[in-house]
């Protein structure tokens, strides 16, 4: 409570926190002028970073790393602010959030986590771990349903030092006085902007009650026996078929979803939708398995990998209507 906003969507929310943290920055360590973001980010915080650093015109530049082996690396120069998710979307790669806010605070850099992959996948603790902002969307494992409204975290340290450039109504300290200048809200409801969407809100309402009657911890302990479990059996069950797991097995290093690459895997997965079980399909070439413990069991992941079997055994996916790609994937 008085910590985190839900409105718009994650892509606008990073727009808001990474004006705010830049802004502090250039009045902290004006010398410090690259942002950066991973290659393997989702594109959207890319993009947002390039739009934004197009707009203000100052010499910022974006450095785009290969993941936590290059940060060091990349922090040894002027970094302002780095931007990462939590859990990669597309590897399922899991960043321990304590050390890499220590390793980025330590070169005077601000973070912004992009929790979309872990909110409600993975423990997590901003406050403990002194993380400075977070966004992430409440339509995954949070449960809004499709297009519902982003978070938005902000250090309560950080919170008051700006007010962001998208300063709608609904951030004004008074918005019914109906005055003509703005003056932001003293709290976190600053970072809104005009008027949330109110039905699709009470919606993330269902999706987060059920989260506080479970204990994330033990939501965790069943996500690793659910990815576990899938990983031994797609093993055990479809190894002939060239499937090449891309997440990580270092449970310490693994959110809550399962990937692996494979040359058809656009068709594999359209063969598999087609079968009721439900995956992604993400460019290159990888099918992603999102397994949400809370309502998804060892049972489910069995007639899963089961699926997965006959669709290659019988070569589903080679049917003519799965080679067509829609706009959306
Ligand atoms: C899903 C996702 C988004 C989506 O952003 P929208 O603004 O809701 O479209 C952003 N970042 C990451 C890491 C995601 O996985």
């Amino acid at each position: 409570q008085g910590e985190v906003v839900i409105s718009d969507s994650t892509t606008l929310n990073l727009f808001k926190v990474l004006s705010a943290a830049v802004k502090i920055q250039a009045d902290k360590f004006p010398e410090h002028k690259i942002i950066v973001a991973e290659k393997d980010a989702f594109p959207t915080d890319i993009y947002i970073i390039e739009g934004f650093i197009d707009l203000i015109q100052k010499g910022y530049q974006v450095e785009l790393i290969d993941g936590v082996e290059d940060l060091s690396r990349a922090l040894e120069n002027d970094v302002a602010v780095v931007v990462l998710s939590h859990v990669n979307y597309r590897t399922g790669y899991f960043y321990d959030m304590a050390t890499i806010n220590e390793q980025i605070h330590s070169k005077d850099a601000l973070v912004i986590w992009d929790l979309c992959h872990s909110v409600g996948a993975v423990p997590m603790h901003l406050n403990q771990t002194d993380s400075d902002f977070a966004i992430g969307c409440t339509y995954k494992y949070l449960n809004g349903g499709p297009g519902s409204p982003a978070l938005l975290w902000v250090n309560e340290k950080h919170r008051d030092q700006f007010w962001q450039p998208l300063s709608g109504w609904w951030s004004h300290k008074k918005p019914f006085d109906m005055t003509q200048h703005y003056e932001p809200a003293n709290s976190i409801r600053r970072y809104l902007c005009g008027t949330q969407p109110v039905i699709s809100m009470s919606l993330i309402e269902c999706g987060v009650d059920i989260f506080l009657h479970a204990d994330m911890q033990k939501i965790r302990e069943k996500s690793l026996k659910l990815t576990d479990l899938f990983i031994q059996l797609v093993h055990q069950e479809c190894s002939e078929f060239g499937f090449e797991l891309i997440t990580p097995l270092d449970h310490n290093h693994r959110g809550s979803h399962v990937s692996y690459r494979h040359e058809f895997g656009y068709e594999i997965i359209q063969a598999l939708i087609a079968r009721g079980v439900i995956g992604d399909y993400r460019e290159p070439a990888v099918l992603r398995f999102g397994i949400t413990p809370l309502y998804l069991g060892f049972e489910d992941i069995w007639n899963a990998v089961q699926h997965l079997k006959e669709t290659m055994l019988n070569s589903e996916w080679k049917n003519k209507q799965y080679l067509v790609r829609g706009e959306v994937t």
